[in-house]
């Protein structure tokens, strides 16, 4: 069913996005591409792509799902290592032949089929040593995935870059599908362009998922309800309140199914997107608490139509009554973009899409 609120992991459920699904297919699966960059705002369809596409690759896979540390202020080398031991455990009981890989790397113990990774400083087990086995494994090639990677830039008293890179230069048989939604956040984990950082010069290929078109969200609609044996006609209306995150159509859909009611529906939308894009604003300030009204303010400022750099300065500086340096207001204003809160157009910050713009506005 198209108006279903989990990421598909089927093609027949995915709609259009046949260009990027034959990018990652070919990206991973002929071309051998190391390193292949998911990139998109919340909920336009990241997860959802990277799953068919592992489907339709049939390859073993590893899913790291970043994701459930987001309002975390950290994480810990223990947290990563569990996740890993989960996505792990999942594919030895597939394929217990690999248990044998596993078996002499120090921190790895073994009962049975299931595989326990030890984070203790003493005996840590390396996740180097880890994507060793899995290459001299897997024949085909394995896929591991790092969903909402930039989560990773909060990874204290460990760092996956120097092993990102080791397996980009010597396991060929290992390939990364990284994904992130805080665009900025996420090259700024990579340090690509950073001559001091593992990864520097490493080609990558990027898959970038835009919101659906007007045209693509009211077939996305109409699919959807025809499926549904609904009939429907008010594509204009919702295209102009909620933009054309695939995400939120969804959600509407669903709604409507249950009300058949499209003011009502549209409403409980809108409410339910406000709230989840203010927790997750909640989240964004969670290392930046002395700022936060300020971040609000220039939030509240964006809201009601793009804004240029000075008119944020001013607007700032009308709320503290104390002058803000150009170079805070600078680093506001890049933090916010780093998290696709705000996008850039013409030199003006605008809400990156129309529900961001709701979620301020009262
Ligand atoms: P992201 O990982 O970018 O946050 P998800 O893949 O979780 O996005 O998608 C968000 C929601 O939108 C889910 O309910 C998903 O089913 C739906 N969705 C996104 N893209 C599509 C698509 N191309 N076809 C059908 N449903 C989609
Ligand atoms: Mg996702």
């Amino acid at each position: 069913m198209l108006f279903d609120l989990r990421p598909k992991d089927n093609k027949a459920n995915l709609f259009d996005r046949e260009a990027e699904l034959s990018k990652v297919i070919n990206y991973v699966g002929k071309l051998n591409i190391p390193i292949t960059i998911v990139l998109g705002l919340r909920r336009v369809g990241k997860s959802s792509l990277i799953l068919v596409a592992i489907k339709e690759l049939n390859m073993p896979t590893i899913y790291i799902d970043l994701r459930k540390f987001e309002e975390r202020q950290y994480l810990s080398y223990r947290d990563f290592i569990l996740e890993l031991q989960h996505n792990i455990n999942e594919l030895t009981r597939r394929f217990p032949k690999l248990v044998d890989f596993l078996k002499g790397i120090s921190g790895v113990s073994i009962s049975g089929f299931r595989v326990s990774f030890s984070w203790k400083s003493n005996n840590r087990v390396s996740f180097a040593q880890l994507l060793d086995a899995l290459n001299d494994w897997a024949s085909d090639g394995v896929i591991v995935v790092l969903d909402e990677a930039q989560e990773l830039i909060k990874a204290r008293g460990f760092n996956i870059l120097p092993t990102l890179a080791y397996a980009y230069d010597n396991l060929r048989r290992i390939r990364f599908i990284v994904s992130g939604s805080e665009m900025g956040l996420l090259y700024r984990f990579l340090r690509i362009k950073d001559p001091e950082s593992p990864l520097f010069g490493r080609a990558m290929d990027t898959i970038e998922l835009t919101p659906f078109t007007r045209g693509q969200a009211i077939e996305f609609l109409r699919r959807g309800f025809e499926e549904l044996n609904i009939e429907f006609k008010d594509y204009d209306e919702v295209y102009g309140k909620l933009g054309g995150v695939p995400g939120w159509l969804t959600y509407l859909g669903l709604k409507y199914y249950e009300y058949r009611d499209l003011s009502r529906a549209i409403d409980e939308t809108i409410d339910y997107a406000t709230a989840l894009i203010r927790r997750e604003f909640g989240n964004f300030l969670i290392d930046k608490q002395s700022a936060k009204d300020r971040y609000l303010a220039i939030m509240r400022m964006v809201a009601n139509g793009c804004v240029g750099w000075s008119e944020v300065k001013r607007g700032l500086e009308a709320l503290t009554g104390i002058e803000v340096s150009d170079s805070r207001i600078s680093e506001y204003l890049r933090q916010l973009l780093d998290s696709s809160w705000v996008i850039k157009v013409n030199d003006k910050y605008c809400p990156a899409e129309p529900l961001i713009s709701a979620a301020f506005k009262a």
